[in-house]
């Protein structure tokens, strides 16, 4: 077995691929998780013909390569950085709700896999996950904002949806921008 990185180059722009040729019948194209495409091909089939292979799949290609990327996890900044980022977004958000009665949350900030935020609003804490600190800020507010409503409401219901209305227009719009980040969850 054989590796060999190659660059094709396409009316769309050059198309690296790492390509091992082994026992195997037809030529074989597929995006790894990391976005590098790989070939494996059968010893018969020439170079110039595995080029050509990948030159015709071009914009495939570089549309699976451009999904991953806009999908690629956010990575958490160190924790002294998040903690300072998230303070910033609660700090902005927070004077949208202390007029309805919202006492001053705790904030506490960790990494989790599958939620961006959470709120335990007995007990006034507000936990937001590092890795949101590498989202743009509007997404930070979006999702500090969420965590403080739940003060007014608990659960995503009518109420809930006509105090994010109220308070930030474009929530809906933030929420699915959000969407194009690792974590797939919306914040609960
Ligand atoms: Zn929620």
């Amino acid at each position: 077995m054989a590796e060999e990185l190659r660059r094709v180059e396409t009316p769309l722009g050059p198309i690296d691929y790492l390509l091992t040729i082994k026992n195997v019948k037809n030529i074989n194209l597929r995006i790894r998780a990391d976005g590098r495409a790989v070939v494996s091909a059968p010893r018969r089939a020439s170079k110039a013909g595995i080029d050509r292979f990948v030159r015709s799949r071009a914009e495939w290609v570089l549309a699976h390569q451009r999904r991953q990327e806009e999908r690629s996890p956010l990575v958490p900044p160190e924790r002294e950085a998040a903690l300072a980022a998230l303070t910033a977004a609660l700090e902005r958000m927070y004077p949208l709700v202390e007029p309805l009665g919202v006492k001053r949350p705790v904030l506490k900030v960790r990494f989790m896999t599958s939620r961006w935020g959470s709120c335990h609003y007995t007990k006034g804490i507000v936990t937001l996950n590092t890795a949101l600190a590498a989202a743009e800020e509007e997404l930070r507010d979006y999702v500090a904002l969420h965590e403080l409503v739940h003060f007014l409401h608990p659960d995503h219901g009518e109420g809930f949806h006509a105090a994010m209305d109220a308070l930030m227009p474009d929530w809906q719009t933030r929420r699915r921008a959000l969407r194009r980040y690792a974590l797939e969850r919306p914040p609960t």
